[in-house]
């Protein structure tokens, strides 16, 4: 099951690949998240790839190696596919078997295999894609210290809605608008409307922001009409990314009532190349959010004890930023907020129970994203928009330069990773954009 801890996870594992034995690594042996990759300027097609140390174990080529034949025909098919849609179909089994066989081909024992050129690519080399072909995206909004910061700034009376502490509260996103990490990101224009005029003038978003979240990416799905239940929710994870949700918060704000956010997200949804499974995620599991006297339990449909034991996921979220001028001076980009994803009111499990609790169907591929990750410490803000109060309070740079949203050729950082004593570290790398001026 991808809560339980086998000899994949062991620390004292080694690999054969020099690099994924360093200590600050985010792909050591024990992680092996799958990913999508293209030679660069090559007219190769896409292929499923591992990420180990500064290396990419290229699927296909351990296929036509013969190195996967002791697995199901159907997942060494699946392995040679040019996404990862037919392996998320097949169901947790296969990429658990999968990690199996990779943990112990990757596995230093002695020596190197004779193929190992062949196998592997330094990933600075490559193109990374989008994981899946993803079909469909649900934004929750799980993190009540966000749902309570921003309330506060809209409705200082009355900050968190009656509904928050019942109802895992989400939209539906724009699936298409979806980039891999590294793709720029342009200033969306639109209509907005400062309190202080009184119509609405179309334009360049002028209060660009990211909002740091981590994604979920769906395995095997349900069918339409029959809910998941909230002990087998997990089944239906595939693995997690970060998801960096871009909000033109003056768009949004102009727009998002009565029925929710629009254009002011549909511009674009970055996502982390690389999915890290919910079993490479098994030593970081710990309780899900406990929460305040007086809050009402969950109803019924969507808690039970296991969840309430190990349905949070220790995960650590951070934000950096870089501004044209930093690089230029060659400054370090700048961390501007640390949050854990334990911190989340609302779990995983929760989130696709819900989802599916009207009998809507979720599909191998779909990105399920837990709104902001913020935690109620200062410094632990996921958003611009909580950070400089919605601009009242802007943040200086190393340069002297000061932001309260974002400017053009601002570029956008997020990192994730987890750490337990007596395991490895797993990380997620990178999910980066930068952001471009309007047209
Ligand atoms: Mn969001």
């Amino acid at each position: 099951m991808s809560r339980s801890i086998d000899q994949t996870h062991d620390p004292s594992l080694r690999s054969w690949v020099e690099s994924a034995n360093q200590k600050d690594t985010d792909f050591p042996i024990q992680n092996l998240p799958f990913g999508v990759f293209r030679h660069r300027n090559s007219a190769q097609s896409s292929r499923i790839g591992v990420a180990i140390g500064d290396q990419i174990l290229d699927l296909t080529s351990c296929y036509q190696s013969g190195l996967l034949q002791e697995l199901p025909e159907q997942l060494q098919a699946a392995c040679t596919a040019s996404n990862l849609n037919p392996l998320m179909a097949l169901g947790n089994w296969a990429s658990s078997a999968l990690r199996t066989c990779l943990s112990e081909l990757l596995r230093w024992n002695g020596q190197k295999p004779l193929s190992e050129t062949k196998l592997l690519l330094p990933m600075v080399e490559v193109e990374l894609l989008l994981p899946a072909n993803i079909g469909d995206y649900t934004d929750f909004y799980a993190s009540i210290f966000h749902a309570t910061n921003v309330g506060k700034l809209f409705r200082p009376d009355n900050p968190l809605l009656p509904n928050y502490k019942y109802v895992p509260v989400g939209y539906h996103g724009r699936a298409s608008s979806i980039v891999p990490s590294g793709t720029p990101i342009k200033r969306p224009q639109g209509q907005r409307k400062p309190p202080e005029d009184s119509v609405p003038r179309f334009g360049p978003s002028v209060l660009l922001d990211y909002e740091v979240e981590v994604g979920f990416l769906i395995g095997a799905g349900n069918e339409l009409g029959q809910p998941i239940s909230i002990d087998t929710a997990e089944s239906h994870v595939f693995g997690l990314c970060l998801v960096n949700d871009w909000s033109a918060r003056d768009i949004q704000a102009w727009e998002y009532q009565p029925l929710g956010p629009f254009l002011g997200k549909s511009f674009a949804t970055t996502i982390s190349p690389w999915v890290v499974t919910l079993e490479a995620l098994a030593p970081f599991r710990c309780p899900a959010f406990s929460r305040s006297q007086g809050d009402p339990l969950p109803l019924p449909y969507l808690s039970d004890s296991i969840n309430t034991r190990l349905g949070g996921i220790d995960l650590k979220v951070e934000v950096l930023l870089n501004s044209a001028q930093m690089r230029e001076q060659g400054i370090e980009p700048f961390s501007i907020s640390h949050a854990a994803f334990r911190q989340m009111y609302w779990t995983m499990a929760q989130m696709i129970t819900h989802h599916t609790s009207n009998g809507c169907n979720l599909r191998p591929g779909d990105l399920l994203a837990s709104g902001t990750v913020s935690g109620a410490e200062s410094g632990s803000q996921g958003s611009l928009l909580e950070i400089t109060r919605r601009g009242s309070q802007p943040i200086k740079l190393p340069t002297d330069e000061m932001r309260t949203f974002l400017a053009d050729t601002d570029e956008v950082i997020i990192r994730g990773y987890c750490e337990q004593e007596n395991y490895a570290r797993v990380g997620f790398g990178e999910c980066q954009g930068i952001v471009i001026a309007a047209e």
